[in-house]
């Protein structure tokens, strides 16, 4: 099936209040494009350079999520470039942002990532120090925490992701009691194979990146 196709099937099917953000990493400007004008308004990229070079093409016509691994060093860059940094796993890099975003007199929205298989060697913060991390993160005023992204370990069957959903999902609520769910609005969790889990469970955003282009070239 088309990129068009896919994306108008995967809309039709998510509830009301949920929204897909294609991951478009190594997907053309025009694959994009096709993405865009069949409705999507919300792309992720996983890398600064890759999203810079893109951005040109596209514009604001949609709203950016970074979703890669941020070094300190490409923090200006996606301070720019993002409207939303999906992974915030440690103070040192909430406070870099928060500098460049003071710079350019804005404020940038941020999820905390959430390493909910608590893998020692992937991306995220632990479970038990999220909390605390929300709390420093709280005290930056460029800087405004929207919520959580969680990946979660590499699984064999689609189903047996659900519980890291689910604990995702408690420090999610934690923090919508703490800081009040109008301030601590997204729960962005599930890819192709796991988005319907993902939403049973009360992600609002779905990153879809092979059910909308296919297979990674
Ligand atoms: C690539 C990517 C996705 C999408 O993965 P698919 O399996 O292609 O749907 C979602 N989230 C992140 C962080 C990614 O890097």
């Amino acid at each position: 099936m088309g990129i068009a196709e896919n994306v108008k099937r995967i809309l039709s099917g998510l509830p009301p209040g949920v929204r897909l953000l294609a991951a478009t990493k190594s997907r053309t400007i025009e694959e994009i494009w096709e993405a865009i004008n069949a409705g999507v308004d919300l792309i992720g990229e996983n890398y600064v350079q890759e999203a810079a070079k893109k951005y040109p093409h596209i514009g604001r016509r949609v709203e950016w999520h970074f979703i890669g691994h941020l070094q300190r060093n490409k923090v200006k860059k996606a301070v720019e470039l993002f409207d939303m940094i999906e992974t915030v796993d440690r103070i040192e890099i909430a406070r870099e942002i928060d500098k460049r975003a003071k710079q350019l007199g804005k404020t940038t929205f941020v999820l905390i990532e959430i390493n909910s298989g608590r893998e020692p060697q992937k991306a995220g913060v632990m479970p038990k120090e999220a909390l605390k991390l929300a709390d420093e993160i709280w005290s930056l005023e460029n800087v405004k925490l929207m919520g959580l992204m969680t990946m979660g370990p590499r699984v064999e069957n689609a189903e047996d992701i659900r519980p890291y959903f689910k604990l995702t999902r408690e420090i999610f609520d934690e923090l919508r009691y703490i800081y009040g769910d109008e301030n601590i609005r997204y729960l962005s969790m599930g890819m192709t194979d796991t988005w319907r889990i993902a939403i049973e469970e009360g992600a609002n955003i779905v990153r879809i990146g092979r059910g909308i282009f296919g297979p990674r070239p």
